[in-house]
């Protein structure tokens, strides 16, 4: 049997697990590792001295010196803000924080700040300068959360390096965003009713990036509906397209995180037609826990018992 080399560790509010097959290679996996939560660190909407807590509290002031790689990233969020018609949104911040989310409680907020909130979600109000280098939010309130396409990214950023430094075969898993270098891996697909970790079913796939959203991430209940932390821009409330969770499988992990939270909130119909456009693989899951795959996945996912092939 093969050596593994496996490096696990927390970032950006996850597990994340870095699997390398030479133990020659620990130094590159080390690097991959850095690298991830060096971004966290630049990243993360919760960490004060972020470049993104650093825009968020000048927003509506002065711009914000960035690096690069923030900005390609920022760059690349409107894009498929645009993509998507608003149902990605890195704008969304007010929102998310209204409903409490990342927080222990879901606090249904009133018709009127749901209103205001959203009135402040809009991704062309992000403004970047990218001779100078600098990011600014264009109204005061207004905020950026990398929360639904960072994880992407690091996930390609630890390809890249492992690529770099001569490794070949490797499987790179931030929190369910999973990357799959050289020799085929098996990755897991999270059961939407279950608590993370638990999977629904299998596929077997290699050189490619596999990333899901789904509602499973319950954080509290309300009414008798569990909340979750994807919310739908257009309508100021956690998504209710239809969906339980959603799979796209293809090759930029940063894409696909968006994609992925953008069909979500974007629901069947028209999630179908934008993750065609972007060339990529879906596996579908209605709330009735339904399941549906590109024809292109048949016969390479295998679905544990109690979930039912809908087409
Ligand atoms: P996960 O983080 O579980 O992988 P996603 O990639 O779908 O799931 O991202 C969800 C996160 O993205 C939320 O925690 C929040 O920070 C942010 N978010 C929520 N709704 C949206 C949205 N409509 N567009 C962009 N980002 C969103
Ligand atoms: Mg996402």
């Amino acid at each position: 049997m093969a050596q593994l080399l496996q490096k696990s560790f927390p970032a950006m509010g996850t597990v994340n697990t870095i699997t390398v097959y030479r133990q020659a290679e620990e130094y590159a996996l080390q690097t991959a590792v850095h690298r991830v939560l060096e971004l966290d660190d630049r990243l993360s909407v919760f960490k004060a001295g972020s470049e993104i807590s650093q825009i968020n509290a000048a927003a509506g002031k002065r711009f914000v010196s960035i690096g690069a790689d923030t900005l390609g990233l920022l760059k690349a969020a409107k894009e498929f803000s645009a993509l998507s018609e608003g149902a990605f949104s890195v704008t969304t911040h007010p929102l998310t924080e209204l409903w409490g989310i990342g927080t222990s409680h879901c606090a249904a907020p009133d018709e009127k700040s749901r209103k205001l909130a959203r009135r402040l979600i809009d991704d062309r109000d992000l403004i970047l300068d990218e001779a100078g280098g600098r990011a600014m939010l264009r109204r005061q309130r207004q905020a950026v959360d990398l929360g639904g396409i960072a994880k992407g990214f690091a996930a390609d950023e630890a390809r890249r390096i492992l690529t770099e430094a001569g490794v070949t075969d490797a499987i790179i898993n931030l929190g369910g965003t999973v990357v799959v270098m050289g020799r085929p891996g098996i990755v897991g697909i999270q059961h939407p009713g279950k608590s993370t970790g638990i999977p629904m079913g299998r596929l077997q796939l290699t050189n490619r990036a596999v990333v899901t959203s789904g509602s499973y991430e319950r954080f509290a209940e309300l009414n008798g509906k569990q909340c979750h932390h994807i919310l739908n821009p257009a309508t100021g409330s956690p998504s209710d397209s239809g969906l339980c969770s959603v799979t796209v499988i293809g090759s930029s992990a940063a894409e696909l995180d968006a994609l992925s939270t953008a069909v979500f909130v974007l629901g069947t119909e028209k999630g179908l037609q934008l993750a065609k456009k972007r060339g990529a693989d879906v596996i579908f899951v209605s709330d009735e826990m339904n399941v549906f795959c590109s024809p292109a996945l048949r016969g390479q996912l295998f679905l544990y018992p109690n979930f039912v092939n809908a087409r």
